[in-house]
């Protein structure tokens, strides 16, 4: 069996990329602005215990996550002493296992913050939550309109069991809507006050990565980037990150294909002259998007080569008509840079019809994730 990652297909991650956008997050969000970076769904495909090797040096103030499981393996296995927070609301059974590794916890409801107090009473220990303020997203979180109703209920559970931490609220369209931004910061505004009032040492965060360049003047004690660090872009008006993954795959078999010759399911491309194909091994089951199939490109042999026909569960064909040289072995690009061209993961996104985010935690187990 082989174990070069690099035999049939992989990614490969910059360690130095990771490390120069979280610089340029820190930069923007100021000296006096904690960093929070989410490592929610293993690091969006990254992988959570490579980010938290590379980025730990930069001391951040925790890390954010949406699971139990997550928060229990940063606790676990890569023994993160900081802060780790829950941004996702958790089932009563999950409570207990939180409280009981050090998790902090988001909460959207008086019964959900009832739930917590009663666990950690349960356990001698003290929960720490982050009031979860719905300014717009709609999906979690303490209606803005509604403060006057909940604020003190919240205030009243606050004791030996429930220190409250924090108040948090999340944008919906910080890459592209100002006007929205201005919104959602004026409805938290007003439920901060109230709670302030409440509770003077309050820890406020807000901007996601886009939210960050967008409004760095409300950064506030901390800011919660996610996408900006793994290469994702945060809207045409700002720089764009450094990009962090490339995706390659090498090439499995080289064929002459006559006129009339059909490829792939559904038999979707037939040469329509001589063609020269190279089937690359890779495929959806790797995480490349299906939707690629007939309208994406790899580089390979030093040219742009478009994708033909379906793309299927373990591979991918290109169009090599007049690219010379290519043989079984070589390495193609899907993602990333070869010599003077590069296909920019947001160009893929795009292309498939999703987000970055989407193509990042879509790669599965079988793609190796090679860090450099
Ligand atoms: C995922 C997430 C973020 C990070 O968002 P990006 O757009 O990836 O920067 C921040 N806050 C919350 C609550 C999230 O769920």
């Amino acid at each position: 069996m082989s174990t070069n990652p690099e035999a049939r297909s992989w990614i490969r991650v910059s360690a130095a990329a990771l490390r120069a956008n979280y610089a340029r997050v820190r930069q923007a969000a100021g000296d006096t602005t904690h960093v929070i970076p989410m490592v929610k769904a293993d690091a969006y495909g990254l992988g959570m215990r490579e980010v938290v090797r590379e980025l730990a040096g930069e001391r951040p103030w925790g890390w954010g996550v949406a699971t139990l499981a997550e928060g229990l393996r940063l606790r676990g296995d890569l023994g993160v002493q900081n802060r780790v927070v829950i941004l996702a609301p958790l089932q009563e059974e999950e409570l207990e296992p939180a409280l009981a590794a050090g998790l902090d916890m988001s909460i959207s409801s008086l019964d959900a913050l009832a739930a917590v107090s009663a666990a950690a009473q349960r356990l001698r220990a003290t929960a720490r939550v982050h009031v979860d303020v719905d300014t717009g997203m709609g999906r979690t979180g303490f209606d803005w309109r509604e403060a006057d109703a909940w604020i003190p209920g919240v205030a009243e559970a606050v004791g030996e069991w429930v220190d409250w931490v924090a108040c948090f609220t999340h944008l919906h369209s910080a890459e592209d809507d100002i006007e929205s931004v201005h919104e959602q910061w004026s409805r938290f505004q007003g439920v901060l006050s109230a709670a302030r009032a409440r509770n003077g040492g309050l820890m406020v965060h807000v901007l996601n990565s886009a939210g960050t360049f967008a409004v760095p003047e409300h950064a506030c004690d901390a800011v919660r980037p996610g996408i900006f660090l793994y290469g994702g872009k945060v809207g045409s008006a700002h720089p764009a990150p450094e990009p962090v993954v490339s995706l390659r795959a090498r090439v499995g078999h080289v064929r002459d294909a006559v006129a009339g010759t059909s490829l792939g399911y559904g038999a979707t491309h037939v040469a329509s002259g001589p063609e020269r194909w190279a089937t690359l091994c890779i495929g959806y089951g790797d995480g490349l998007p299906r939707a690629l199939g007939n309208r994406g490109s790899a580089l390979l042999g030093g040219r742009r080569v478009p994708i033909i026909g379906r793309i299927s569960m373990d591979l991918t064909v290109v169009d090599i008509t007049g690219v010379t040289g290519v043989r079984v072995g070589d390495v193609a690009t899907l993602l990333g840079a070869e010599g003077r061209e590069e296909i920019l993961l947001d160009d893929v996104a795009e292309l498939a019809g999703t987000i970055s985010y989407e193509i990042l935690t879509g790669f599965t187990e079988r793609l190796p994730r090679v860090w450099t």
